[in-house]
């Protein structure tokens, strides 16, 4: 007899933990299913996010950057420490810790919500019945109103560079290198490519960046872009355009193991010996053997199930959020649809409003935008006016010794509402977000303008830029 459900989730990662909760708290009797294992070989709720994702990277990102400002930045303050050292073992342990706390802390609130979780591997059977494969060999099987799939994403693995889990590995591996390698290769300077580089680089590794396209972070802001790849190249991240990988061998050499990979960039065949490689090519949604025979549920050409604008499958009471659907993979992009979906199933209006959707990426200047770039402007034949304003004539950025990059924003030539945000620069994860909130509110540069911004602060960046927006900026001439 299948256990019957008001709301069955499979997948607790971002959007699916969102859902469950969301319906419990809306009075739904609600299961969660999820197959991911911790390092410690026990169930994990939270999926690649709490535990190989966002939070474990964000870790690795400020031991490193601890350890990289002692080096480079304290001097600047007039201190000093003899024999900085790093110790890898410890800084591992420390992000294993937050990951532990944190997945439990979702176990917590299942609990708190009463809502129930399946440790295993779901699959969707016609007519909303669930099986579940689960760590202890038993199966289950759940009957829902409704089902929300949540399966998530797998990093894309390239067929001539496998990952063996040591020389040649994802995001998982490179979360918990043992040794700070002392050559890395990584390919792919997206977000995850960039992040995790920039981690070893500022333990002391080499890092050359592979990217196959001849355009650095196309998906930004042409200015943020080239700003940000001057900074990086500052830092000695070797980032190397135009050359796309087409093979990777693991050789040995003495004792040890290193990897040679073979690319092409204008130049003609190259070849980069590493230590280790990173491959970060991008994500694919996880529905291998989530869906059996005849449940209506489609997956387009890239495997991600197919949904309309209210994340809702076409097959009756059958939802599908996060990464394994269209839409940025962002963690809050499903932490917003599972909330919507939810609320839609209890007969609310839940929406996502995607043009407002802020975008980070957690390097050292942090970039970050929500809206338009000057780029998509163009195309679209949108006429706008765009306001930057640079960190280093924002007394509190300079106070900190961190005065790269700059602010923009974009707004309509004829009404003035804010368009997009842009920013490069120390802190600009959270500064993003007046950004949103202004797109959000519908509001124009001018509110932005005239909204009385502390002094001295990191915002009154997006304060001037604003006001440059009509040449009226303060601090710089227009
Ligand atoms: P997931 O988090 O992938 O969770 C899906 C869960 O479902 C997994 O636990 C999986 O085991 C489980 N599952 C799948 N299929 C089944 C099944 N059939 N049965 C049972 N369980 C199943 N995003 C940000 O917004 N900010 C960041 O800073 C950021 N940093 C990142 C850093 C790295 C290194 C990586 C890899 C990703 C990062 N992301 C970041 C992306 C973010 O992690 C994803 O967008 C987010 O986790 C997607 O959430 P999700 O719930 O859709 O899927
Ligand atoms: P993202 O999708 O943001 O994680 O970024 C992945 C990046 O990897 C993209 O910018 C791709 O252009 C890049 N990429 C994919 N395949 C290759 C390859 N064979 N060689 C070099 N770069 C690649």
């Amino acid at each position: 007899m299948a256990e019957q459900f008001d709301v069955v989730v499979i997948g607790a990662g971002p959007a699916g933990y969102h859902a469950a909760i969301r319906a419990a708290q809306l009075g739904m009797k609600v299961a969660c299913i999820d197959a991911a294992l911790g390092k410690d070989g026990k169930p994990a709720l939270g999926g690649t996010c709490l535990r190989v994702g966002c939070i474990p990277s964000k870790a690795l990102l400020d031991s490193s950057r601890q350890y990289w400002n002692l080096q480079h930045l304290f001097g600047e303050h007039g201190i000093s420490v003899k024999d900085a050292r790093i110790d890898v073992g410890a800084m591992i342990a420390r992000k294993d810790k937050i990951v532990k706390q944190f997945t439990g802390g979702i176990a917590m609130l299942f609990k708190a919500n009463k809502i129930t979780p399946y440790y295993g591997f779901g699959q969707l059977q016609p007519g909303n019945v669930v099986k579940v494969k689960q760590h202890d060999g038993s199966e289950a099987e759940l009957k829902a109103a409704n089902v929300i799939l949540a399966a998530g994403s797998d990093s894309i693995e390239l067929p001539f560079a496998k990952f063996d889990g040591e020389n040649i590995v994802d995001n998982v591996g490179a979360l918990d290198f043992a040794a700070v390698p002392k050559r890395l290769g990584v390919i792919g300077a997206g977000v995850i490519g960039l992040e995790l580089g920039s981690v070893w680089k500022r333990l002391g590794a080499e890092v050359t960046i592979l990217e196959a396209l001849p355009d650095f972070l196309a998906a930004a802001d042409a200015e943020v872009a080239k700003t940000a790849l001057k900074e990086f190249k500052k830092q000695g991240l070797e980032i190397r355009l135009g050359a796309k990988v087409s093979n990777a061998e693991v050789k040995a050499k003495g004792k040890n193991k290193e990897v040679h990979v073979t690319y092409a960039d204008a130049e003609g065949e190259k070849t980069l010996v590493v230590d280790k490689l990173l491959v970060a090519v991008g994500r694919r949604a996880a529905t291998r053997g989530l869906l059996a025979e005849g449940t209506g549920v489609k997956l387009d050409q890239r495997g991600m199930i197919e949904v309309d604008e209210h994340c809702h499958t076409g097959v009756d009471g059958v939802w599908a959020i996060g990464d394994c659907v269209r839409g940025p993979m962002l963690a809050h992009k499903g932490f917003e649809e599972g909330i919507a979906v939810a609320e839609l199933i209890a007969g609310l209006p839940g929406h996502v409003n995607f043009e407002t959707i802020p975008w980070v990426i957690y390097t050292e200047p942090e970039i970050a935008w929500v809206g338009k770039t000057e780029q998509q402007l163009k195309a679209e034949g949108v006429p706008y006016k765009a306001g930057s304003f640079p960190f280093a004539a924002i007394g509190r950025a300079v106070a900190m010794g961190e005065p790269a990059g700059f602010v923009k924003v974009l707004a309509h030539a004829e009404t003035d509402r804010v368009l997009g945000m842009h920013l490069v620069g120390v802190g600009v994860s959270e500064l993003v977000h007046e950004g949103v909130l202004t797109m959000e509110f519908k509001g124009s540069a001018d509110d932005l303008a005239r909204i009385c911004h502390a002094h001295p602060t990191l915002s009154e960046a997006i304060h001037d830029a604003a006001m440059a927006v009509d040449k009226r900026a303060i601090h710089k001439a227009n």
